[in-house]
């Protein structure tokens, strides 16, 4: 079989009591596009934190580029510290797009895109900036290179965001709710370039609750109840037929 862009075994997370993520397998294809959704407290946040270890699950396997990290924590509760240098691997090659967008603000735009390639890549200034421009204007931001983010609408905030996670050249991208913090009116745009890099094969992971874009751009949709897997499959099938009760509960006040 074609190796894997992410796999995901045994994933378990819990904060004190709560277990909020109960045993999580899922692998994506290279290029495949996996919509997460499901009402909100089932976990989509903390399972897509926990895979480029925003949060460190407590159990479970990521195989990310042919590497295989074990989450076992030892018996003072800390992960191997041999594995410390593949999580760093890990969290450069996993780009994560968050919902409120969260743009350094007191950096211009294209100092936001080129502040992680430059310092963590160590990829020279000049040619990061180069990059960064091409990004830019990829993203319908080229005039707005030199500008701060407070002075940016939501969309154009989030178009950076992304912009700046292209930048270190992810694997994998993953998406929390990227339009749920925007006016309507600017969703579309935001949505737009994410549909563009669909087309361009990229991995990703959105979670959204955008459910005509989940029907049209992904190829997978997986639908998370309470910390579980509860359905999956393509979208035509799970939109059209969901075969659990739970996930034919949720269309019916989503869709
Ligand atoms: P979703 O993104 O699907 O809305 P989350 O992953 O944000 O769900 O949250 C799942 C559950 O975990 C919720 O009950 C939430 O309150 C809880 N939770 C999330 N993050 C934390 C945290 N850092 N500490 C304690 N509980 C948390
Ligand atoms: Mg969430």
């Amino acid at each position: 079989m074609e190796q894997a862009a992410i796999e995901l075994w045994g994933i378990k997370k819990r904060f004190g009591e709560l277990e909020v993520i109960k045993g999580i397998d899922l692998a994506a294809r290279r290029g495949e596009v996996i919509a997460l959704i499901g009402t909100s407290g089932s976990g989509k946040s903390t399972l897509l934190r926990c895979i480029n270890l925003l949060e460190e699950p407590d159990d479970g396997e990521i195989i990310f580029d042919g590497e295989a990290l074990d989450l076992k924590r030892g018996r003072d509760g800390t992960l191997h510290p041999a594995n410390r240098e593949q999580i760093t691997r890990l969290r450069a090659g996993i780009g994560f797009v968050f919902q409120n967008f969260n743009l350094w603000p007191h950096m211009t735009v294209l100092e936001n895109v080129i502040e992680a390639p430059v310092h963590v890549l160590g990829i020279p200034r000049k040619r990061a900036i180069a990059e960064a421009e091409t990004l830019l204007d990829k993203v319908g931001l080229a005039e707005k290179q030199r500008t701060y983010p407070a002075f940016l609408s939501g969309g154009q905030q989030q178009r950076a965001a992304i912009a700046r996670t292209l930048a270190m050249h992810p694997a994998v991208i993953l998406l929390d709710e990227p339009t749920s913090a925007l006016d309507p009116e600017l969703v579309g745009e935001v949505l737009g370039v994410i549909r563009q890099l669909a087309d361009e094969g990229r991995t990703m992971l959105i979670v959204t609750h955008e459910m005509r874009f989940a029907r049209d751009v992904a190829h997978r949709v997986v639908f998370l109840d309470a910390g579980r897997i509860e359905e999956e499959g393509p979208p035509s099938r799970v939109f059209g037929n969901p075969h659990s009760e739970r996930c034919r509960a949720f269309l019916a006040t989503h869709l």
